[in-house]
């Protein structure tokens, strides 16, 4: 009996250890030598960002932003129950839109298995700001700890993970453009800590059907810059090549339910026309 638990438990401890921190068999990113989700893509080094400015405390909005989450209530908010990045602008499938199904607890939002959470408001150019932070007791490894994201347009991922002593491939770590390109450092706080986000992305733009914009994005992590005005190459696509599919000009803001208990504060929004 003993030996058939300890047994089982070795196989468990060798296929957690075994589960994959990056892939050796997807195609190419276009314009580099690495293919998407690389586990030879070099990790970024890690660094200690400075002290979060208001500590344990969430920071406060400026006078003209739109204010998404002020620890209250999920007023701003609905699930959604569909694809998210290239799936949601190539509207590959319908989604299904209802009630947030989020808890909000001391404060903060935490993320539930049951669908993700897509913002009312719509947003093109935009300047956001959030704070989130991965659980306190980490479970899983590589994608499997702390995975969420934020995606501008429900399309375009800046990833959320607990990357802190948790390795992942490096196009999937905290602050990357998720499948595209690694953020310049890895400034992760330890798991359940908070961590913050200030993140400038520019909407692309069509013509007559065709690209004439492609998106843009600058992202500072806990204060470190992670990449700076990064031409996004399309909308984010776990293991496939991606391609701009045209969409509309204002889309919502979603946060990712990557079935992990992530938490999130302080969001808000500023709406820029950077033309
Ligand atoms: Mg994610």
């Amino acid at each position: 009996m003993l030996r058939t638990a300890i047994l089982s438990l070795l196989t468990a401890a060798l296929a957690l250890a075994q589960a994959p921190t990056g892939y050796t068999d997807t195609p190419l990113i276009p314009g580099t030598q690495w293919r998407i989700h690389d586990d030879t893509r070099p990790r970024p080094e890690a660094i200690t960002a400075g002290e979060f400015p208001r500590g344990e405390r969430p920071g406060t909005p400026p006078s003209d932003a739109i204010v998404l989450f002020d620890g209250k209530d999920l007023s701003q908010w609905q699930s959604w129950k569909g694809p998210l990045g290239y799936g949601y602008a190539a509207k590959e499938r319908e989604g299904e839109i209802g009630p947030p199904t989020w808890k909000v607890e001391d404060g903060a939002i935490v993320a539930v298995k049951a669908g993700s959470l897509m913002s009312k408001e719509k947003f093109g150019d935009v300047q956001l700001h959030v704070e989130w932070a991965s659980p306190k007791e980490p479970h899983g490894n590589s994608q499997g700890r702390g995975n969420s994201g934020v995606l501008f347009m429900g399309t375009y991922e800046i990833q959320v993970l607990d990357s802190y002593n948790n390795k992942s491939y490096a196009d999937g770590q905290a602050a990357s453009i998720y499948g595209q390109y690694p953020p310049l450092v890895n400034a992760s706080r330890p798991p359940g800590e908070w961590q913050a986000y200030d993140i400038i992305f520019e909407a692309p733009r069509w013509a007559h059907g065709k690209l004439v914009k492609p998106a843009f994005v600058t992202v500072f992590h806990n204060g470190v810059l992670m990449h700076h005005r990064k031409e996004m190459l399309g909308p984010m696509r776990h293991k496939k090549t991606t391609a701009y599919v045209e969409h509309d000009a204002e889309a919502p803001l979603i946060l990712q339910d990557h079935s992990n208990p992530v938490r999130y504060r302080n969001i808000w929004a500023r709406r820029l026309n950077l033309d």
